[in-house]
């Protein structure tokens, strides 16, 4: 499995304090079934600031680390970028960085709203060329109200990534019913981890690829781990995996099978 979220670099934020806890999550992502991570560490979130150079960096240092430590886990450099208003200006400086070096670029929204000029922004990236990953829209809370919200960032050309963990019902059946039904309503692409640690945080991926399976069958989990491996090799993403039709049946099943 390939992983495009986490916070497996450290040093740089709320993820991995040092190596030897880098080096106990690549042991996990390993376990995990997981043979590519992106690291994608904060950046412009009000508290952390890791510009591309700083990114860049650390990448080959934690992957020798790991060949030394024989884990073999690739590790490939990305970045979380909040949505700011300096975001485009920063792009053209190159303080920026996409996922793994190719066309698609991972935005975090606030949880609490979607920003005034998430539109505008996602807009814009598209034009040069860029497809904006929307990180965790499920735990977004003008998302979790209107899902439209998201599916207006999916009209213009972003794609959704939803939390393994979210998915698995770690964060409660709420989440995870919302997660699901995004799942169905083709506004989610792909499944990524967001770790951050070993413990409370972790990969955790092939939990939620079992969910996804049992919940919304195997189809959808070729799908997710199609676009996975899509992202990494700058391939075009598969858009939609239900059809209007087949989304209505299974929410009809869904309606039956709560009376039942
Ligand atoms: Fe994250």
């Amino acid at each position: 499995m390939i992983d495009i979220h986490s916070h497996i670099l450290p040093f740089v934020d709320d993820g991995a304090a040092d190596w030897a806890a880098a080096l106990a999550m690549a042991q996990d992502a390993h376990q995990d079934g997981i043979t590519a991570v992106i690291a994608t560490p904060h950046h412009a979130n009000g508290v952390y600031l890791n510009p591309a150079s700083r990114i860049n960096e650390l990448v080959p240092e934690l992957q020798e680390r790991l060949q030394e430590a024989g884990i073999p886990v690739q590790v490939l450099a990305g970045q979380e970028i909040r949505v700011y208003g300096d975001l485009l200006a920063d792009l053209e400086r190159g303080e920026l960085l996409t996922l793994a070096g190719t066309r698609y670029i991972l935005l975090e929204m606030p949880s609490s709203r979607v920003p005034r000029n998430m539109e505008e922004t996602c807009h814009e990236l598209v034009i040069q060329g860029l497809i904006p990953v929307i990180a965790h829209p499920e735990r977004n809370s003008e998302v979790a109200d209107d899902p439209r919200k998201l599916e207006k960032l999916i009209d213009l050309g972003a794609v959704g990534q939803v939390t393994a963990q979210s998915l698995a019902g770690v964060f409660g059946s709420k989440l995870q019913k919302l997660s699901l039904d995004l799942c169905r309503r083709n506004l989610v692409h792909v499944i990524a981890s967001d770790a951050h640690d070993s413990g409370h945080r972790p990969f955790g991926l092939s939990e939620a690829y079992r969910v996804v399976e049992k919940e919304l069958g195997s189809a959808t989990f070729d799908f997710f781990q199609q676009n996975s491996r899509n992202i990494v090799e700058n391939g075009e993403l598969i858009r939609a995996i239900y059809n209007g039709s087949r989304n209505l049946r299974q929410r009809m099943f869904g309606i039956f099978s709560r009376r039942g």
